[in-house]
């Protein structure tokens, strides 16, 4: 980690003697590291080492959506380091109400008050695909600032409009600015993630003051324009980081093997249109290109946290299956990245298929 920091002036340039340090990883579940799904220990571990050594407190904070703060560490490998290091745990509890006088797309959001609490933030995201925003990486690690259920009215709010959304998200990046953002990409996750892809070793950890610049490098690395992850152009229009390559310095090692050619997106990525309020076209685009959830009932253990977490309510039990109202769904893959039993398919149409394949 240190070789990772040295270019940016190292832990000194972020923490100072007394500072309290809040590290934000990605604590979407309870999953062992080599599932993938959260931030490393071994790399948390190291900045939280590093943090100590520059004379900072550290905390570890995010409001997973499923199971409480204390339950996902013990069963993510972080209480060990953590009793090591003698490290407290900072659940987001309590909502602190944050404007944005400045007239972005949302006034006002309802946001972690702990995370506003301490003297430095540094965010460290996992590496993973992602079925809504195709990738997730710094800024939509932030999203663990929206405390529990009120992740769920986010996406309600934004419904199909992906735009929407990832508007949010840049807003809350901006409000929070860690003061610096890590992506582990050492085992990174590809295909249908952020919950159930496939464990990908990428082998990158990449570091910056600006998660925009940061994200669209990761983007590019992985083969990919950066104009796939709405987040990066959508900070670029509002000027909020650095999206635009031709500004953006990167050091450190020298990659081989790079950029890679054959990472696996989700499937969902042509959902990410926004398509027509024309009903005709509208009703094509839903039968026949719109990606959808589809409940395997062979693996479905009915537990019911899909439903209780759907946004428009769109899951429901009928004759002892789980099922979804295909009018209903908003395609924004909560049920997928919720289910811990992998029983949430997705289910790409011909065209859509087609209209992936002719995109890349
Ligand atoms: S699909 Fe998954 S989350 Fe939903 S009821 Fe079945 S097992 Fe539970
Ligand atoms: S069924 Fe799944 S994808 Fe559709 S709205 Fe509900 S949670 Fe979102």
């Amino acid at each position: 980690m240190e070789s990772v920091l040295a270019d940016l002036g190292g832990i000194a340039a972020f923490v100072r003697p007394g500072d309290k340090v809040l590290l934000k990883p990605n604590l979407l579940k309870a999953a062992g590291p080599s599932e993938a799904v959260v931030t490393h220990p071994a790399l948390v571990e190291a900045v939280a080492s590093m943090v100590i050594d520059a004379g900072g407190s550290v905390f570890i904070g995010d409001s997973p959506p499923l199971g409480n703060l204390a339950r996902v560490l013990a069963k993510s490998g972080y209480d060990p380091f953590m009793k090591r290091l003698g490290l407290t745990p900072a659940p987001f509890l309590e909502k602190l109400r944050v404007e944005f006088p400045e007239g972005r797309l949302f006034r006002c959001m309802d946001l972690s008050r702990e995370i506003f609490e301490f003297d430095t933030v540094i965010n460290l995201a996992k590496l993973k695909t992602h079925t809504q925003m195709v990738l997730t990486l710094a800024v939509k690690n932030l999203f663990g600032s929206v405390i529990g259920t009120d992740k769920a009215s986010w996406h309600m709010r934004a419904g199909r409009d992906f735009d929407t959304f990832a508007t949010a998200l840049v807003q809350i990046y901006d409000k929070i600015r860690p003061a610096l953002s890590i992506v582990d990409g050492i085992l990174a996750m590809e295909g249908n993630g952020p919950n159930s892809g496939d464990p990908r070793p990428v082998g990158i950890i990449g570091a910056s003051t600006d998660a925009v610049a940061l994200d669209a490098v990761i983007c590019a690395l992985l083969g990919f324009d950066t104009d796939v992850l709405r987040t990066c152009v959508i900070a670029h229009e509002h000027g909020i980081g650095m999206a635009d390559f031709a500004h953006i310095r990167v050091v450190g090692d020298e990659l081989h093997g790079f950029p890679l050619r054959d990472f696996k997106l989700p499937k969902s990525v042509t959902v990410t249109w926004n398509f027509s309020h024309w009903n005709p076209i509208r009703r094509f685009m839903e039968n026949h290109v719109i990606t959808k959830p589809r409940i395997d009932s062979a693996e479905c253990l009915n537990c019911g946290i899909c439903a209780s977490h759907c946004p428009p309510g769109a899951i429901s039990e009928e004759d002892g299956a789980m099922v979804i109202d295909r009018k209903k769904c908003i395609s924004c893959f909560c049920c997928h990245e919720l289910c811990s039993n992998r029983a949430v398919r997705i289910v790409q149409p011909f065209f859509g298929k087609f209209l992936s394949l002719i995109s890349r």
